[in-house]
């Protein structure tokens, strides 16, 4: 019990009580936390500015028994930009649900924090599904959440440079054309050298990648079966920003 000072993303924010907000963050020192912001959704509230959804802020909060209570919020940084534009602020919007949802409460990751603030900043910049598809592979990989790309998760054989290959979401990798079975997702070798691609690439690096929009389709269809998989429930903005993009395409 105490007092703590840390750095602090807003990834959800919803009323309680007359006046207060109960907010979802991701802290540098105690990764998620739920606290409470006390009469923040008054109009004279110090706080206001330094809990608002997409911002980076210095916080010290006092630890609760059930839930933390932030005492002081300093804003370093809002990533305003996002909210000028529909399609970059669902995207935000995602990327705080994938956080949300896949990162447990409690738990330190530094590199987390690090990704999670990196995928803020990138998205403010550029939001096209390339970016999402790194973000979604790069936070799979933080927390280890990789399936086997390399070996066919039934037989164990190595796929390298094979060209027939499938994607069991069920079970967690590639299959061989021998142990193809009825849910297994259609995958190629494209679609599986992005997905390494992309998880191994700095995000200033992605710009540079050269990727066929069949590729990008495939690798889209996989990863959202995969993510329904691990979290054993649909994302809710996912198939919003689809439809976002798939309008401006047309
Ligand atoms: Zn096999």
């Amino acid at each position: 019990m105490g007092l703590y000072r840390t750095e602090a993303l807003v990834l959800r924010s919803r009323k309680y009580a007359e006046t207060d907000s109960l907010l979802t963050l991701l802290t540098q020192k105690r990764g998620k936390v739920k606290a409470i912001a006390k009469g923040v959704r008054k109009s004279k509230s110090s706080l206001r500015g330094g809990v608002q959804l997409f911002t980076h802020n210095e916080m010290l909060l006092y630890e609760g028994r059930n839930l933390d209570i932030v005492t002081q919020s300093q804003c370093l940084e809002a990533f305003t930009t996002v909210q000028d534009d529909m399609a970059a602020m669902t995207a935000a919007c995602y990327w705080c649900e994938l956080l949300d949802s896949f990162v447990p409460e409690g738990e330190k990751d530094i590199r987390l924090f690090m990704l999670a603030l990196a995928g803020f900043h990138i998205l403010a910049l550029d939001y096209q599904e390339l970016v999402m598809r790194a973000l979604e592979i790069k936070l799979l990989f933080q927390l280890g959440y990789m399936p086997d790309l390399v070996h066919c998760v039934s037989c164990g054989r190595s796929l390298q440079g094979e060209q027939q290959i499938a994607f069991s979401a069920r079970r967690g990798g590639v299959l061989c054309a021998t142990c193809l079975e009825g849910d297994a997702l259609a995958f190629t070798p494209e679609a599986l050298k992005i997905w390494q691609q992309l998880q191994q690439l700095e995000f200033s690096k992605l710009k540079r990648l050269k990727v066929t929009s069949s590729g990008l389709h495939i690798l889209d269809e996989v990863l959202e079966k995969f993510l329904l998989v691990q979290l054993e429930r649909p994302l809710k903005s996912r198939p919003i920003l689809k439809e976002i993009w798939q309008a401006k395409k047309s």
